[in-house]
């Protein structure tokens, strides 16, 4: 697939994880249980570590500067993505969205997002229209900022 370059306009770049971050199957089979196996014993065994607390600082301070879940409407109504980008403090056509369902993505371009398909193995099958539509990647690394991000 082509390279994708992200508008100068966008000053928020916002994610879906499922399935857009990495494939379903990699966060369903083997991420979620190798957490839900190791993390409690790690955050304890090494919470008062400096190491431990500064990269529970990063996570929480430089690689997320927010985090959206359903309580602000759900990722397939336009609204939603309205209500982000009220909350970040920019407009809609600043934002652009990565993922893996064309229903959200569908809905965010309908609030004047400016929106990326991702394809990743497990993910529903894109029919051709949504193929033609959407801008699509495989990688992250296809994408190519054109002014500030
Ligand atoms: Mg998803």
């Amino acid at each position: 697939m082509a390279t994708v370059f992200i508008p100068a306009s966008t000053s928020a770049v916002l994610l879906d994880i499922e399935g857009t971050t990495t494939p379903i199957t990699f966060v369903k089979d083997v991420l979620f249980p190798y957490i839900r196996e190791h993390l409690e014993d790690y955050l304890s065994n090494h919470w008062e570590e400096d190491e431990c607390k500064q990269d529970v600082q990063l996570l929480k301070k430089q690689l997320f500067d927010g985090h959206f879940d359903t309580t602000l409407g759900a990722k397939v109504e336009g609204k939603s993505y309205e209500r982000i980008a009220e909350r970040i403090g920019c407009r809609p056509e600043e934002i652009t969205f990565l993922t893996d369902v064309t229903r959200e993505a569908k809905a965010a371009e309908e609030a004047g997002v400016n929106v990326v398909v991702v394809v990743r193995p497990g993910n529903m099958e894109l029919t051709d229209d949504e193929r033609a539509h959407y801008k699509l990647i495989t990688s992250f690394n296809q994408l190519k900022p054109t002014g500030p991000v």
